[in-house]
């Protein structure tokens, strides 16, 4: 996902061609925006944290990117793509790096897992929208 601090700052190009030149291929690709309580959802594992109010309130502050992405050992390349969390620790070169501006608005989201992936492309894309 592109977070809403990155399409608002017209990074939404930047970032797809530096995912695509990386290897990943889009199997579905949509422009939406999140209600507080969609946010809530994706990011319920998140709920008992002190952040929790801040991330959804930034979550769906304005419109994201959600993406499919496919490659070999897709989730553990693109975190490595994206970068830590926290763009201050982020590696020269990520996607973080070059595009975000705090450990809140951090401009791109990752499954951190293969069955993450699986729940999260569900929780954006029906069967018809993936090709
Ligand atoms: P990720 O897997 O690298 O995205 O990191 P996490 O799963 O730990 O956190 C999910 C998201 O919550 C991050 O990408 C940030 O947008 C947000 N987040 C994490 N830590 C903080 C924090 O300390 N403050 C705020 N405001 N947001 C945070």
């Amino acid at each position: 996902m592109i977070k809403p601090d990155a399409t608002s700052k017209g990074y939404t190009g930047a970032i797809l061609d530096q995912m695509i030149k990386a290897g990943f291929t889009v199997k579905a690709m949509k422009w939406t925006k999140l209600t507080t309580e969609q946010a809530g959802l994706f990011y319920d594992i998140h709920r008992e944290r002190p952040f929790f109010g801040e991330l959804v309130e930034f979550m769906s502050s304005g419109p994201i990117v959600a993406a499919i992405l496919e490659k070999d050992n897709a989730v553990e390349d693109f975190r490595k793509l994206i970068g830590a969390t926290n763009p201050a620790q982020a590696e020269e070169g990520t996607i973080r790096k070059n595009f975000a501006a705090s450990i809140g608005e951090n401009a791109v989201h990752g499954s951190d897992s293969n069955e993450n992936a699986v729940i999260e492309g569900d929780f954006f894309f029906s069967k018809l929208e993936r090709f």
